[in-house]
């Protein structure tokens, strides 16, 4: 066995039965495959030149060798566990699905991996997948086709396909949804989450969670039958009709449409169909999932989310560096932004201080934190690490001892100007002073320190724990290794940087203001609210403009759009004045229950505003948006 792998197996202390110094017995790149006294077959997957396992077609191709090896020389049982401490295996080669056109070729290339799985499945001794660390996609579905799932407190498990614009691709939507409750099965694959392994266990996606220590104890048991498996209930027995299928699939429908727009995005109503018609008999549905399957890989939306996805690594990539990891945050300013970063970054795992000189901001941001997590389904000791890591602060104390330090006081130059010459004096040598500014040029602000090359722009959306970009703001005087940090302390809280200049609006700003602005010139033209949200809708985005700068603030929304057109050479239109009154009088959107929308429980109230949208506007709306990108 080679260096890293056996440094990754000891890392953990995984039980990998007769591998260790063992020659592998195949000949694989990807796989290893040795047997013990007992003639149980190990077989670990081992993904060559990769940190993380993803299932190739060569490992495929492999494993079907693999297979004929054992099905000529029948082991008295088959142990198929990940070599990568990483976790199990994260699904499907992701690259082997871009740019893919022709769905004859994509349909043989999946009878080929359906007949492997198949003869996994198939294989005349008992089989048992151990899993560690993350088991998503294809990888479940290959632990789908043992007989027994071990799973280390660790695991965690998913079909997350959806996010792809796709579904469960390797027999995973039959095996699923006989395994387990088929609501439950379909609730996975249509939402994409994953479930730990406590939570999967409780599913009967595995048999037993357990220590490593335990696990050839575990194996015994489960190869001689003394684990309890999961049994095939009366709700399942009923769901295996056709009829009782169809009452299920309606609400499934409607739950759906409540959330995407069919014709943009086909995944989850394939998914539906699919269960439906053919959810009472397994062979059937394998089939029809590779025709379906490969209907939605070669289609638009999985193809531009999959170019999505790489875009999203490359982002990622810029937080790979060796940069030296931040330990302590110090957040200055508990407003909607400061409070919530700081809370979002206690939910990852780092100590935060924050200071505000309201008492009352801080109350307000541990109770919203206490409650995010509570949303998140935190266990309550997590809960309580998180709010113990989270540390109000009421005299700016923790300014001295932090790694970073993120500034998100109110927008005005001499308030934090003020603010960054009081702290500066106390920051620790290599501390980084970030602001979270929106729309002050960083060489402003900059001019306040002594040294300026510490200081970065760290900009947060809102809500910050739903917005995944930040904004990483360069700026002349700016030290390489601070921007590098900045942007690895971005990925430690498991976000992505987008790496900008300090131009006006940055760059997200700055695309969405033209949008937005054509948006409240439609609304003087007296086009409703609704109409506008719903032709943007229709054109594909999550939400309306309206409603989105609703979500903002119409405040805030003003403040960049005044921005943009003092900074830029080229401003675009000025805002009717009704826009302003209606800020002057409060009606700032959901935060004050009233803008152009009456908002109740969050949710902006469009009922009685129905005219169907003149979609000659979709132009007008979208090009300011195109053209400025
Ligand atoms: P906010 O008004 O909600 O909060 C500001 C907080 O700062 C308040 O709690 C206030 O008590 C506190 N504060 C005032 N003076 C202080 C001082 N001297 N020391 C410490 N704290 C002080 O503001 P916000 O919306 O959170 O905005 C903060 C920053 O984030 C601004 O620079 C803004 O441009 C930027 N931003 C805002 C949004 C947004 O959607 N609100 C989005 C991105 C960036």
């Amino acid at each position: 066995m080679s260096g890293p792998i056996l440094t990754s197996l000891l890392e953990r202390k995984m039980e990998y039965g007769p591998l260790m110094g063992a020659k592998n017995q195949t000949g694989t790149s990807h796989w290893r495959l040795g047997r013990d006294q007992q003639n149980i077959a190990w077989l670990l997957l081992d993904r060559q030149d990769a940190k993380v396992n993803s299932l190739s077609e060569a490992a495929l191709q492999e494993l079907a060798e693999i297979l004929s090896h054992l099905e000529a020389d029948l082991p008295a049982g088959l142990v198929l566990r990940s070599a990568k401490a990483s976790g199990f295996c994260v699904g499907a080669d992701i690259e082997e699905f871009r740019g893919l056109t022709e769905k004859a070729q994509v349909r043989e290339r999946l009878e080929q991996a359906h007949a492997t799985a198949n003869r996994l499945a198939d294989l005349n001794c008992p089989t048992i997948a151990v899993i560690h660390g993350s088991c998503l996609g294809g990888g479940l579905e290959l632990a789908l086709c043992c007989d027994y799932r071990l799973a280390l407190p660790d695991a965690k498990l998913g079909l997350p396909e959806i996010l792809l614009g796709l579904h469960p691709g390797l027999g995973g939507t039959a095996r699923l949804t006989h395994l387990i409750d088929p609501l439950e099965a379909m609730t996975l694959m249509l939402t994409g989450k994953t479930l730990d392994a406590r939570r999967a266990k409780k599913a009967g996606l595995i048999d037993a969670v357990i220590e490593e220590r335990h696990l050839l104890r575990a194996i015994a048991a489960a190869l001689a039958g003394k684990i309890k498996q999961q049994e095939y209930g009366l709700k399942e027995r009923l769901l295996a009709t056709t009829p009782a299928r169809h009452l299920e699939a309606r609400q499934m429908r409607s739950k759906t449409a409540e959330k995407i727009r069919l014709e943009h995005y086909p995944a989850p109503e394939a998914l539906i169909n699919l269960w439906e018609e053919y959810g009472g008999e397994t062979e059937e549905m394998r089939q029809q999932e590779i025709k379906s399957f490969a209907d939605l890989l070669v289609g638009e939306t999985a193809q531009n989310l999959v170019r999505v996805f790489f875009l999203r690594e490359n982002l990622k990539q810029a937080t790979k560096s060796k940069a030296e990891k931040i330990g302590q945050v110090h957040v200055i300013g508990a407003g909607a932004m400061g409070g919530d970063i700081a809370g979002w970054c206690a939910m990852q795992g780092l100590r935060v201080s924050l200071y505000d000189p309201q008492g009352a901001a801080l109350a307000k941001t541990v109770r919203k934190t206490a409650d995010l997590c509570e949303k998140k389904h935190f266990s309550a000791a997590k809960t309580r690490a998180v709010l113990d890591r989270l540390i109000p602060d009421t005299s700016n104390q923790g300014v001295q001892c932090a790694d970073l330090v993120i500034e998100a006081v109110p927008e005005k130059i001499e308030l934090k100007q003020r603010i960054y010459r009081e702290i500066e004096p106390l920051l620790k040598p290599d501390a980084i002073l970030a602001t979270n500014t929106s729309s002050i040029p960083l060489q402003e602000l900059a001019s306040a320190l002594d040294q300026p090359s510490r200081f970065v722009g760290l900009h947060f959306f809102n809500p910050v724990a739903k917005m995944q970009l930040v904004e990483v703001v360069e700026h002349q005087g700016i030290e390489t290794k601070v921007l590098q940090r900045a942007r690895t302390f971005v990925g430690q809280i498991n976000r992505l940087p987008v790496s900008v200049s300090s131009a006006p609006g940055f760059l997200v700003n700055r695309a969405l203001m033209p949008y937005l602005l054509e948006a409240i010139l439609l609304l003087d033209e007296a086009v409703p609210a609704a109409s506008i949200d719903q032709l943007a809708e229709q054109f594909g985005m999550p939400m309306g403009p309206v409603e989105l700068a609703e979500q903002v603030g119409l405040d805030i929304c003003l403040d960049v759009a005044e921005m943009l057109r003092k900074r830029l050479d080229q401003p675009g239109p000025e805002v009717p004045g009704w826009f302003r009154e209606k800020i002057s009088k409060g009606e700032l959107g959901r935060k004050t229950g009233q803008g152009f929308y009456r908002w109740k429980e969050g949710k902006p109230q469009k009922e009685g505003v129905e005219e169907a949208p003149d979609e000659a506007l979709t132009d007008r709306l979208l090009l300011p948006l195109v053209n400025t990108c």
